[in-house]
């Protein structure tokens, strides 16, 4: 997807250290961490919202939520962490790329 600033990370066109990566996603540090620990988990294919997904897609998305538990040590969020998915406007989604955000490191205020 042209001018899509995940998909140009994914490619490598945007240089950005990889925690984690497989043949289906990335796991990357967020750029303005708001959390003491901010992780990116970023599925290689582009789309941009949960409610455009078809088998496929699915798949991409139960694979990120299986592979994250087994991550939890390795990004130092044994602790706890919150998982989110902005969807759109009102969801303050700013990158229209589907990622998962993992806040840690340090006990969360309510939201
Ligand atoms: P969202 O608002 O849910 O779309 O989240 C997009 C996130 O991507 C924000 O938390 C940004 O800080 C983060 N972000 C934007 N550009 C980069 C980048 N080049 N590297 C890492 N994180 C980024
Ligand atoms: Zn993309």
């Amino acid at each position: 997807m042209e001018n899509c600033i995940f998909c140009k990370i994914v490619a490598g066109e945007i240089p950005s250290p990889r925690l984690y990566e497989d043949e289906k996603m990335i796991v990357i540090r967020d750029i303005q961490p708001k959390a003491k620990l901010h992780y990116l988990c970023i599925p290689k294919n582009h789309f941009a919202l949960l409610s455009e997904m078809d088998g496929e897609k699915a798949e991409i998305v139960k694979h990120c939520f299986q592979v994250i538990p087994t991550l939890e040590k390795a990004l130092g969020l044994e602790g706890g962490y919150r998982v989110i998915v902005n969807q759109g406007e009102n969801g303050g989604q700013t990158v229209r790329h589907l990622h998962i955000h993992l806040l840690g490191g340090e006990k969360l205020g309510d939201f």
